[in-house]
């Protein structure tokens, strides 16, 4: 088990579209030893999540966990998930994406240190991978949980979360921390349709 260094945005590696994981390679220590790379790497830098290449490795591996994460305090408690050649497919086909099937979330990356901007994403996706045991995962994300698996899955494909966000919106962390409310730092689209009760 070690902790890696993190390949950032510049280095080529990360703009490369990853190689799908050969299903013969599953059961193999090399891949095992892999995946304890990535789930040590994103523990030790409080990352919600992690892809193969941030670790200079091209294949489509993602893992993803949040406990009480110091970098996005406001995220549930997300458990462990190791994610092989996973497919990524929005719930609602069209291409304008309704508020209420949108989620927004500041988001920042590993690759990209220091640095927040605002990316709006479909809320609801179908998740299709297979887990570390070459078990078949098909399953409906939400919310926060389907936020991330996009924005690790856009990884894969060498896209980060800079390519997608408002360029107006771009901070560093200190100036987020201070000047970006707490309630537009994750905004739940499904959540805008409850009447507020706040101000009662
Ligand atoms: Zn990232």
């Amino acid at each position: 088990m070690a902790r890696r260094t993190i390949a950032r945005l510049g280095e080529p590696i990360v703009r490369q579209r990853a190689v799908e994981v050969d299903r013969r390679s599953l059961d193999t220590p090399a891949l095992a030893h892999l995946i304890e790379d990535m789930i040590d790497t994103m523990r030790a830098e409080n990352g919600v999540g992690l892809a193969a290449p941030q670790i200079r490795e091209s294949v489509r591996i993602v893992v993803i966990e949040a406990n009480k994460n110091p970098r996005y305090p406001q995220f549930p408690s997300i458990p462990l998930r190791v994610l092989i050649n996973p497919i990524v497919t929005p719930a609602s086909g069209s291409s304008t994406l309704p508020p209420r099937d949108s989620i927004s979330i500041y988001e920042g990356c590993l690759s990209v240190p220091g640095m927040r901007g605002r990316v709006v994403r479909p809320r609801s996706v179908r998740v299709q991978a297979l887990d570390a045991e070459g078990k078949t995962i098909d399953e409906q994300w939400e919310g926060i949980a389907a936020a991330i698996i996009q924005h690790e899955t856009d990884h894969l494909d060498g896209t980060l979360f800079v390519d997608r966000a408002d360029p107006r919106t771009f901070c560093f962390s200190e100036e987020y921390e201070q000047y970006v409310p707490a309630a537009l730092r994750v905004v739940d689209g499904s959540e805008e349709d409850t009447p507020r009760t706040e101000d009662a």
